[in-house]
């Protein structure tokens, strides 16, 4: 009875609710790979993964020329067996990418079918610690942002009782983005916590550079100053300054975050549900982290990754970027610049079916 019958995937492209530009790129869409899972008792599990513009139909055809196939006839039940098959399946293209998005849609539906059986919702079944987690926002904070605009924005979310606002740097100068840090600064007091957020852009001589100048702003988090793939490059930045380095939404493999953790060079670990690969990796990489006494605030997904953060004893925050509004008849709710995860069994994500038809593509 708990055997699957069928298994789909769709590509669903999702209009950005605002323009968001970082150091490196622009959110074009949310290009949104969808599975659905249907099981012998009569069971429907939706899980997926994303991209923000590129790779999404390459996802899409790894799951339906490859992976979806395998699961039929499989027990639903057999979650960490079923990961750990697709993934030998697709050893010549793993570590990698879009092996990870087409896992990852694959797994979450099979979490919202375990916790749908288990009539519970996900932050229980998946380890139950506290429903309500800590928000900040990053929505108000992009580049392209002006300092008055960045300002009003962090004020706002500083009087709605939110814990936190997120600033992205990597203008030309340094003095540049210290002047935007510091009117936030100046705007917000001393209470609110301010992160920043380089994507990536910088060198590691630049990054230790502009980290020292941002220290004056007691900032929670310097968050991917570097490429991800310069572990070094983190462990002497780490090593250089105060303020905690953040890491983990372009990080694709639980190796790859034992190693950042085992050399000190992750202060906060930020695993990303789809880019792992699913919450079956998430979770282990959640608990990987509070081995080393690390929190965890998970990257983007906060229709999800609130009831992730939910389950575990080391989740610091959920990140504020709605984006699911388009597609779903839910939301997650705030109280008290908090975040409080789903009750209903499942994922808690209330799909509006004709909207995803609407927005399907392939
Ligand atoms: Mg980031």
């Amino acid at each position: 009875m708990t055997l699957i019958t069928a298994a789909t995937a769709r590509l669903v492209d999702i209009e950005v609710e605002k323009v968001r530009t970082d150091a490196m790129q622009s959110f074009l869409k949310q290009e949104t790979i969808v599975v659905t899972i249907e099981t012998a008792d009569g069971l429907t599990g939706r899980g997926y993964s994303y991209t923000i513009g590129t790779g999404g139909r390459a996802t899409l055809s790894m799951l339906n020329e490859h992976l979806l196939a395998v699961l039929v006839g499989e027990d639903s039940r057999l979650v960490e067996h079923l990961w750990r098959r697709l993934y030998d399946s697709t050893r010549a293209t793993s570590v990698g990418v879009i092996t990870a998005l087409a896992l990852a849609a694959v797994d979450t539906a099979l979490w919202d079918i375990r916790a749908q059986r288990a009539a519970q919702p996900l932050w229980m079944i998946a380890g139950g610690n506290r429903r309500d987690v800590p928000l900040y926002d990053t929505e108000g904070g992009w580049l392209h942002v002006s300092v008055d605009e960045l300002v009003e924005e962090a004020r706002a979310s500083a009087s709605r009782g939110w814990k936190g606002v997120k600033i992205k740097v990597g203008k030309p100068s340094i003095a540049e983005d210290a002047s935007r840090i510091a009117a936030v600064r100046d705007a917000v007091g001393p209470n609110i916590e301010i992160m920043v957020d380089a994507n990536q852009s910088m060198t590691s001589a630049e990054a230790v550079r502009r980290a020292h100048a941002f220290e004056p702003f007691d900032l929670s988090w310097f968050e991917e100053p570097l490429p991800a793939d310069d572990v070094t490059g983190h462990v002497r930045l780490a090593q250089s300054t105060s303020i905690p380095i953040a890491v983990g939404e372009s990080m694709y493999s639980l190796g790859h975050f034992r190693e950042y953790l085992e050399r000190g060079a992750a202060g906060i670990v930020q695993v990303d549900v789809a880019r792992i690969g699913g919450i079956t990796p998430w979770l282990k990489v959640a608990h990987l982290a509070e081995a080393f006494n690390v929190q965890v605030s998970p990257h983007f997904l906060m229709e999800l990754h609130v009831s992730l953060a939910a389950a575990i004893p080391n989740g610091r925050f959920v990140e504020h970027i709605p984006q699911l509004r388009a597609v779903t008849d839910s939301e997650i709710r705030i109280e008290d610049g908090h975040a409080l995860a789903p009750m209903t069994p499942g994922l808690g994500i209330d799909w509006n079916l004709d909207a995803l038809d609407d927005r399907t593509v392939a």
